[in-house]
C-alpha cells in the first residue's frame, strides 16, 4: 500500500491530513496517510491553556468568516455546534495615539469625524480615488503602497499598526502582494481602494446582501466554546491511529524510488518509508530536511524569516478595570514609541474566557518592531506589559493571573520578493514529483488560508499517487 508522511500537526498538517483521507475515500482509493509531530501535542500554534477558569490562546483566537474555508472544514468536522461567533462590540478597534485610544473609523462618517488623523491627513485620504493606480513590476512594499495612495500619517496611525497586528511585521520591509493579496487585487482590478469598495458595494446591493462599508476586516471573528484549540483536537482525534506524537523527523532522503524519513521517537531513531511527503512544517524547518534532497530549495526556503511574538496573558478582576474594555481591544503604532504592539480584550470578544466576574486582557510584545522584548524572561516581559497597560489603559493592572507564551519563531514575513521564492521553489519542487510544501510560510499566515492551502496540498498529492 502506498504511504503519504506528513512531517507537522499544526493546523496545516492536520487540516491537509483530514483532505488527503477524506480524498481517498471519495476516489476509492486506498493508501497510508501518516502524520508526525515534534512536540509532545498537536496544534503547533493553535493551542489553548485552561487554568482557574481561563482559557488562554497561546496564538490565534479565532478565524474570519469572510473567507469559507474554515467554516466549511468545521461543518465537515459536525463541529458546527460549538462554534462561538464573537460578540458584536469586538468591531469596535482602537488605536492608540497621541496618549489615548481612539476608536478605529468604521464608516466614512466616522472617519470623517474621527481625531486619529489631523485634518491634513484625512484629506490625503480623501484623496485616493484620484491616485491613478500604477501596475508596477517590482514587487511594492505594503508602506510604499499605503504612503503612495493613503499618505504618510495614514500609513503610519492605520497600516503599520494593522501589518504589526496581522504579521507582527514591519510594513517598510513586507511584501503587498504577498500579504495582502486581497488590497493588491483592489487597486489592480478597480483602480482604486474607494472606487473597489463602491463597486462592490453596488455589486453586493445588486444581488440583495447587506451592504458593508467598514474599514474593519470583513467577516465574524469566529472561535470554539473551549477556545481555538477545539478545531485541531477534532482534527487530531480524526487520525489519531496515524498521529504520532513526540516524532521529530530529523532526517530525509530518497532511495529506491521512495522518500526516507530518519524520524526521532523517545530518544530512538527509526526510519519510515512514503512515496510521498508533505513538510508541513516551518520554513527553516523544511529547509533543514530538503537540504539533502536539494541545497537550492533549501536555500530559498531558508530566505523566509520569522519574527518572534510574545503573548502576556492577564485574568483580571473585571471591578479593577479603569475603563469598559468595550471592543476587540487596540493596536499601537510604532510612532508612539511604546514597547508593545498591542493588546487584545479577549474576555469582551468571546463569552467564557473568563470567569464571571473577571476579564482576560493578552497583550502582544515582539514582532520585528522590537525582536528582543520577544525575548525577555518572562518576569521582565510581564513587568513591561503590565507598565505599558497601566499607562495606556490608564488604570492599574491587579492581576489574578499572569502568564507568557512565547514564540520564538512566531510569524513568517513575506518580504519584498516573497512572490519570486515561491516562484523558484515550486521550480525545484517541479524536479522532486513526491515532495510537497504547505505552512504558513508561503501563501498565507490566517488560519483560512492554511486550511485552503491544505486542501489543495492534498488535492495535488492526489493526483500524483
Ligand atoms: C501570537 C499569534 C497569534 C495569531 N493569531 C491569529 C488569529 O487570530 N487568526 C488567525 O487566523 N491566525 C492567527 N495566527 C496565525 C496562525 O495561528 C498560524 O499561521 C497557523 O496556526 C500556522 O499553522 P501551521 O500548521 O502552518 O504551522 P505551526 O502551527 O507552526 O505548525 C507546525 C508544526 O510542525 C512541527 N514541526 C516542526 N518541525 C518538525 C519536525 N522536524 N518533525 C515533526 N514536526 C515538526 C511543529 O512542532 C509544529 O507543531 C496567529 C499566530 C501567532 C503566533
Amino acid at each position: 500500500m502506498k504511504r503519504v508522511a506528513v512531517v507537522g500537526a499544526g493546523i496545516s498538517g492536520l487540516a491537509t491530513a483530514h483532505y488527503l483521507r477524506q480524498g481517498l475515500k471519495a476516489a476509492g482509493k486506498s493508501a497510508e496517510v501518516v502524520i508526525f509531530e515534534a512536540r509532545g501535542s498537536p496544534g503547533g500554534t493553535m493551542r489553548t491553556a485552561r487554568e482557574q477558569g481561563f482559557a488562554m490562546e497561546w496564538g490565534p483566537n479565532g478565524f474570519l468568516t469572510n473567507k469559507p474555508y474554515a467554516l466549511d472544514l468545521v461543518r465537515e468536522l459536525g463541529l458546527s455546534a460549538r462554534l462561538l461567533r464573537s460578540s458584536d462590540q469586538a468591531r469596535r478597534r482602537y488605536i492608540f495615539s497621541g496618549g489615548r485610544l481612539h476608536r478605529l473609523p468604521e464608516t466614512p462618517g466616522q472617519f470623517l469625524g474621527s481625531a486619529l488623523l489631523s485634518v491634513p491627513g484625512r484629506l490625503r485620504v480623501l484623496c485616493e480615488p484620484l491616485i491613478a493606480a500604477q501596475l508596477l513590476e517590482d514587487d511594492e512594499t505594503v508602506a510604499e503602497f499605503a504612503r503612495r495612495r493613503l499618505g504618510e500619517e495614514a500609513m503610519e496611525k492605520l497600516i503599520e499598526p494593522m501589518t504589526a497586528g496581522v504579521f507582527a511585521g514591519d510594513p517598510d520591509e513586507l511584501s503587498l502582494a504577498s500579504c495582502f493579496p486581497r488590497i493588491h487585487e483592489l487597486e489592480t482590478r478597480y483602480g482604486g481602494l474607494v472606487k473597489a469598495m463602491v463597486r462592490l458595494r453596488l455589486e453586493r446591493l445588486r444581488r440583495g446582501a447587506r451592504a458593508e462599508m467598514s474599514a474593519a476586516p470583513g467577516g465574524v471573528l469566529t472561535s470554539f466554546d473551549t477556545g481555538a484549540q477545539a478545531l485541531v483536537e477534532v482534527l487530531a482525534a480524526r487520525c489519531a491511529k496515524q498521529l504520532h506524537l513526540a516524532a521529530e523527523v530529523e532526517g530525509l532522503g530518497y532511495r529506491h524510488w521512495k522518500f526516507q524519513l530518519a524520524v526521532r521517537v523517545a530518544g530512538t531513531r527509526t526510519q519510515c518509508e512514503a512515496d510521498a511527503v508533505v513538510l508541513a512544517v516551518p520554513a527553516y524547518a523544511a529547509s533543514l530536511l530538503a537540504r539533502p534532497l536539494d541545497e537550492v530549495l533549501a536555500a530559498e526556503l531558508g530566505r523566509i524569516p520569522y519574527a518572534p511574538v510574545a503573548v502576556a496573558a492577564f485574568g483580571l478582576e473585571a471591578s479593577s478595570l479603569g475603563r469598559p474594555l468595550d471592543g476587540f481591544g487596540f493596536l499601537v503604532p510604532r510612532r508612539e514609541q511604546r514597547r508593545i504592539l498591542g493588546a487584545l480584550w479577549d474576555s469582551s470578544v468571546f463569552p467564557g474566557r473568563a470567569p464571571q466576574g473577571k476579564a482576560l486582557i493578552r497583550v502582544m510584545v515582539g514582532g520585528a518592531r522590537q525582536p528582543e522584548l520577544a525575548r525577555l524572561p518572562a518576569d521582565e516581559l510581564l513587568a513591561l506589559a503590565r507598565e505599558e497597560l497601566r499607562s495606556i489603559m490608564g488604570m492599574p493592572v491587579r492581576s489574578v493571573l499572569e502568564r507568557v507564551f512565547f514564540h520564538e519563531r512566531g510569524i513568517p514575513q513575506y518580504l519584498r520578493g516573497h512572490g519570486k521564492v515561491l516562484e523558484k521553489t515550486q521550480a525545484r519542487l517541479a524536479d522532486l514529483p513526491g515532495l510537497f510544501l504547505n505552512s504558513n510560510a508561503y501563501r498565507g499566515v490566517s488560519l483560512n488560508d492554511c486550511i485552503l492551502q491544505s486542501q489543495l496540498t492534498a488535492e495535488k498529492v492526489l493526483k500524483g499517487l
